[in-house]
């Protein structure tokens, strides 16, 4: 089995899914006292936030090569990034410490495709459904059209992340708005919601939404221990 490394801490609260996730399903592929090969390095997040919200993105990435390279060195064969927002930096940090890199989008974008589906919601952070680099690689790399929520909707989703499922509140009313949003990316022609944060499934289940949801923390996790076994 490969070693898995772990760059999280962004936030923890989905950092420690992660954890059970892929646990889980080394345990399910292999059985008995099996579970995963896996360093964490986990982040201060605070640090990540200031530099995300001041744009000043060489900073951001900068810690988080760090954080590789300490991985690297440990032993990890391969390397995954706990969060969706940061893999806005994810090439710099696979090219920084000569690691290979699963990219959550990469991952989405093979299950959405394996889905039939053409055109998809996107909820994330503000960086997420608002800037190129994870749109493109969707429909560049799998022709995958998204959808995202208008502005008023997206500052939502927005602080709800930063304020809440960061800091590992989980509330009705921010469970409602959400669902609120998707109800209207559905309405439309969202064929599929794409849960785009890695705190998000915190919030929403797939029960809670008509249509397949897409959530990035599992098939990251799942991917991760495909990777891990060599299939
Ligand atoms: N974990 C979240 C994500 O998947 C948000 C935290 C962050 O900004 O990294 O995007």
């Amino acid at each position: 089995m490969k070693v898995i490394g772990l760059i999280g801490g962004m936030s923890w609260n989905s950092t420690l899914e992660y954890y059970r996730l892929i646990n889980e399903e080394v345990s399910r592929r292999l059985g008995s006292l099996h579970s995963a090969r896996l360093v964490l390095y986990s982040l201060d997040f605070e640090e990540i936030e200031h530099a995300q919200h001041e744009d000043n993105w060489d900073n951001a990435a900068n810690v988080l090569v760090e954080a590789g390279v300490a991985l690297k060195q440990a032993g990890v064969d391969f390397l995954v990034i706990c969060t969706n927002t940061m893999h806005k930096v994810a090439d710099l940090v696979a090219e920084r410490t000569g690691l290979s890199l699963l990219h959550i989008v990469d991952v989405a974008g093979s299950v959405i495709t394996e889905h039939g589906l053409r055109r998809v919601g996107l909820l994330g952070t503000r960086f997420v459904m608002d800037e190129s680099f994870y749109q493109e690689k969707l429909r560049i790399g799998f022709g995958v059209e998204v959808l995202v929520p208008k502005q008023t909707e997206q500052d939502v989703v927005h602080r709800i992340i930063y304020e809440e499922l960061c800091m590992g509140k989980i509330e009705d009313v921010s469970r409602r708005a959400c669902l609120k949003i998707v109800e209207a990316l559905r309405g439309r022609g969202a064929e599929g919601i794409i849960l785009g944060c890695t705190e998000l499934p915190l919030l929403i289940q797939p029960d809670d939404v008509s249509v397949a949801v897409f959530d990035t923390t599992r098939l990251h996790a799942e991917a991760a221990v495909k990777l891990a076994l060599g299939e």
